[in-house]
């Protein structure tokens, strides 16, 4: 990347502690991975006034204000829009953006489909709890298809869609997988996936806990299946390997860690001409213009 990324002057816990209480359910996986995400930032000594985290709606929006830092809580589904274009404004912002299964499959789909292959360089976390949470458990489009939900006692007659298959299928330069009853493991992920913004987009699918309404993959479930495939010699470059270990049956075992990653690919602002050799931002270039001159021209 032409402009890198901020460095960190250092930072710790205390300073994302925020005075506003978490209101989340008992268990949710929520907590986890608001822990994790603050680890991570601190890992990588990324003070709160240096990354942007940017909210999309659902449960997990509600980590907005409950860390200190610059944050924005978007529209339901068009959190990616907005991160992506704060990128453009300031590329050195380490810039997040976190989003549920509901708002990135359903309502901001086209959102996720372009961020991956335009390749922007943020980072994407996915809360996939597998429904929609904060309007009380109705199915998302990845609730497994014959699960009875709230407004679907039945189960919803459409089949779910297979979000490994589908994202890989947009040819992404990271992705990983992990859950939220591991906060080490998910802040290493967490910590590779910010790392990877220098790259592109890092997408990070974490299998979520919703103890209220998911009684289908439970924490207990995941925490049965879920296994580290790096810690069993999986290499990230090996594209084949990834794509059958991310979208394979997962009512046995479920593949966690780095699973893809590829850094040969120039990411979208490096690829935009004009922007071609900058040493300065966007950001940095806004000039005070007086408009009245040219609304003269309508008067
Ligand atoms: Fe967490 Fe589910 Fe409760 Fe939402 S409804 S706060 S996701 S446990
Ligand atoms: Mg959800």
């Amino acid at each position: 990347m032409s402009i890198p990324l901020m460095t960190g002057s250092g930072s710790s816990m205390q300073q994302y502690r925020c005075a506003n209480r978490c209101t989340w359910c008992d268990g949710c996986g929520d907590y986890g991975i608001w822990t994790a995400m603050q680890r991570a930032l601190v890992e990588l000594k990324i003070a709160p006034w240096q990354a942007l985290l940017c909210y999309d709606v659902g449960c997990h929006g509600n980590m907005s204000d409950k860390l200190l830092g610059y944050r924005f809580h978007g529209l339901h589904g068009r959190v990616l829009p907005f991160a992506a274009g704060a990128k453009l404004a300031n590329p050195r912002v380490p810039v997040l953006a976190f989003g549920g299964d509901g708002a990135s499959f359903s309502e901001g789909v086209g959102h996720l489909v372009h961020a991956v292959r335009s390749n922007y360089p943020i980072t994407f976390i996915l809360h996939n709890n597998g429904n929609y949470g904060l309007t009380t458990g109705q199915a998302s489009a990845l609730t497994w298809q014959d699960q009875p939900m709230n407004a679907a006692p039945n189960g919803i007659p459409e089949r779910t869609i297979h979000s490994m298959d589908f994202l890989f299928s947009l040819e992404p330069t990271f992705v990983a997988r992990t859950f939220s009853g591991d906060i080490p493991h998910m802040t290493k992920m967490f910590a590779a996936a910010i790392a990877h913004q220098q790259h592109g987009f890092a997408f990070v699918d974490v299998l979520q806990a919703c103890p209220t309404y998911n009684h289908f993959a439970t924490h207990e479930y995941l925490l049965e299946r879920c296994y580290d495939c790096n810690a069993e010699g999986h290499d990230p470059s090996d594209a084949a390997k990834a794509r059958q270990l991310a979208t394979a049956d997962t009512s046995k075992r479920i593949a966690c860690g780095i699973l893809y990653q590829r850094t040969d690919l120039p990411h979208f602002y490096d690829r935009l001409v004009p922007r071609k050799d900058k040493k300065t931002t966007p950001a940095e270039e806004v000039e005070i213009v007086d408009t009245g001159k040219w609304l003269k021209r309508f008067t």
